[in-house]
């Protein structure tokens, strides 16, 4: 049994500094290279413990950790898409992450978007707050740790940077984590430690990487346990063609040890493929790589944790995240390598939106943010929206207008599906923020929601009363025609009449001003009206009070959701009817409305 290093990802919102701080990390490790000997992996970059003793002094003793692993293995892609990419069975490939944030702009969309991804795989993380460098007022000391430089600041600059610090604090909060200032931080199990950092100026940096060895410490001391000869486990991160090498694959190895002939499977869109490895290869030294622009060394096995890039025939179509194994029994192999793309391979609902994302990991993250916020899932598919997805949302929104709706994450949209979605009632999210299409989609359907409400309400039957002007009958029945003067409220066309004491007396089947048909007719309007059923001198006379006949399940709409809405009159009016209706029935508008 061997401990390896800690694999670790670099998350954040864009321009943040993810790419900086990688950098930096680097960059430090190859300043401290003659003493430390760093190891140059292939897509990955690791920090021996000695560089990193070297880079955080004391620090490492002050927060007691021991130093129990070999280093910290930085993966050189930042962003969650490489994270969400790189998966070991069914969790991320990342061990820990940093979450970065401009310290000066806060949170923004991917950093929330980043955060989510971080809950859902439930993966141990640091807030790296970077840039304190541009706070107003600071005094650069390079590669100083953060409580040295701090302490050397004004006042002033010092209160800034703590302001900013709790805003972070407080989006934290609201997401759900409980965090601190590193130095303040009393229970490293319950709350998140914020350092502040400069990527540029390497301030902060030793503290940000002991806090990492200290997660690491925390929570990592089973899963990074590994057989040092058991057949290598990995992922891989990249398939590309090399000049003079053929079509290559760069991998991260997690676990066990992969030798220069092995037989290794790997997942393809459609099957497990076979084949035995040619060459392995990791980077050559440094300089020779900045001169020649790439330059690898040909190596014999490597032991986890470790970034190879192999050279093997049949690989051009494996893809981008998928599982590696050494091959020992092919079945067995095959099967466990199924079964870990079954384990993302996402249940989906009869009716539902289509979601299409870019790879399996970010497919798997679409679809469990929409599952937290409820959504139904009709397709969750890899691969460009086609003409196929837009007809499959069609039919979904056959059964609700918000199913007419196309999720499309870091996918383009081709163009047949481009023409049909013109012509089609369909909408279409795309974008390469998750957080961003989800807050777009929701906006939607509250749209579509309140639209609905809309006209439901202005379907429920609401209080007015009507006079019959004396003198002023053009027909005595079928339909029964006459002037009337609307008293309260509106009345519309379909509305049914009662008389004062409750009784039926028909319904409006038209209304006329001026020779003009009217829907409905307000307040201090005369207009000519006919009442289906009524009669004249019979259940009807001029000069009667007729009032609207509100149905009594309208009556429990109308005083549970919309009594707000009615005018003092109104209410009034409303509160007549219902004691007209309750002389005939006690209980008249007791009941729940359905
Ligand atoms: P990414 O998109 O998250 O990878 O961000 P980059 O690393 O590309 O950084 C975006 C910009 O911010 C670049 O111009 C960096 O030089 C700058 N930057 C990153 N970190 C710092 C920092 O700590 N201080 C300052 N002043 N600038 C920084």
């Amino acid at each position: 049994m061997k401990i390896r290093s800690p694999i670790v990802s670099v998350l954040g919102h864009v321009d943040h500094g993810k790419t900086t701080l990688l950098d930096h990390i680097r960059g430090s490790a190859v300043a401290s290279r003659e003493a430390g000997g760093i190891t140059q992996h292939i897509g990955a970059t690791e920090i021996p413990i000695d560089v990193i003793e070297r880079i955080c002094g004391d620090f490492l003793k002050k927060f007691s950790i021991r130093e129990t692993l070999p280093g910290l293995f930085f993966i050189d892609t930042p962003g969650h898409e490489a994270f969400t990419t790189l998966r070991k069975r069914g969790g991320a490939l990342a061990d820990l992450a940093i979450l970065i944030v401009d310290i000066n702009e806060g949170f923004k969309p991917q950093t929330l978007e980043a955060l989510n991804i971080l809950k859902m795989y439930r993966t141990p993380f640091v807030v790296a707050a970077n840039k304190v460098d541009r706070i107003p007022g600071w005094k650069v000391h390079e590669k100083e740790p953060f409580m040295t430089t701090f302490s050397r600041q004004d006042a002033r600059t010092q209160q800034v940077l703590d302001t900013r610090v709790y805003e972070l604090v407080g989006k934290l909060h609201e997401e759900g984590f409980e965090s601190e200032r590193f130095d303040r931080v009393t229970n490293f199990a319950s709350q998140v430690s914020i350092i502040p950092i400069s990527a540029v100026t390497g301030e902060g940096i030793p503290e940000l990487l002991t806090m990492l060895m200290g997660l690491a410490q925390q929570y990592l001391k089973e899963q990074l346990k590994i057989e040092e000869d058991a057949p290598a486990k990995g992922t891989i991160l990249e398939v590309k063609e090399e000049k003079g090498l053929g079509m290559t694959m760069d991998a991260v190895i997690y676990d066990g040890i992969l030798r220069k002939d092995d037989t290794i499977a790997m997942m393809t869109s459609g099957d497990v493929v076979f084949t035995r490895i040619r060459s392995l290869l990791k980077p050559g030294p440094l300089e020779e790589m900045r001169e020649s622009g790439r330059n690898f060394q040909k190596v014999d096995e490597v032991v986890a944790a470790a970034g190879i890039k192999i050279v093997a025939p049949d690989v051009d179509d494996v893809m981008a995240g998928s599982p590696l194994r050494v091959v020992t029994d092919p079945d067995t192999v095959k099967e466990e390598i199924l079964g870990e793309i079954e384990d993302i391979k996402i249940d989906t609902d009869e009716a539902g939106v289509v979601v299409k994302a870019d790879t399996l990991g970010s497919l798997e993250a679409v679809v469990k943010i929409l599952r937290d916020i409820e959504v139904p899932i009709k397709v969750a598919d890899i691969g460009d929206v086609s003409r196929r997805d837009v007809v499959n949302a069609e039919i979904a929104l056959q059964e609700d207008t918000v199913y007419g709706a196309i999720i499309a994450f870091n996918v383009k949209v081709l163009p047949s599906a481009a023409s049909e979605l013109k012509n089609s009632e369909i909408k279409l999210f795309q974008g390469n923020v998750i957080y961003r299409i989800m807050e777009e989609y929701e906006e939607w359907v509250r749209g579509i929601e309140e639209k609905k409400k809309k006209e439901w309400m202005d379907a429920v039957i609401k209080p007015a009363s009507i006079r019959l002007i004396p003198k002023l009958v053009f027909r005595q029945s079928k339909p029964a025609i006459g002037g009337v003067e609307i008293l309260t409220g509106m009345i519309k066309q379909g509305y049914p009449l009662m008389d004062e004491n409750g009784n039926p007396v028909g319904t409006v089947e038209s209304m006329q001003d001026k020779g003009e048909n009217l829907k409905s007719a307000s307040r201090g309007q005369k207009v000519a009206m006919a009442i289906k059923d009524a009669v004249y001198g019979k259940n009807i006379n001029e000069g009667d009070t007729l009032y609207v006949d509100i149905p009594e399940n309208h009556y429990r709409i109308l005083m549970d959701e919309m009594s707000g809405d009615l005018s003092e009159e109104e209410l009034d009016l409303f509160e007549r009817i219902a004691e007209v209706k309750r002389k005939r029935d006690p209980d008249w508008g007791m009941k729940a409305p359905f």
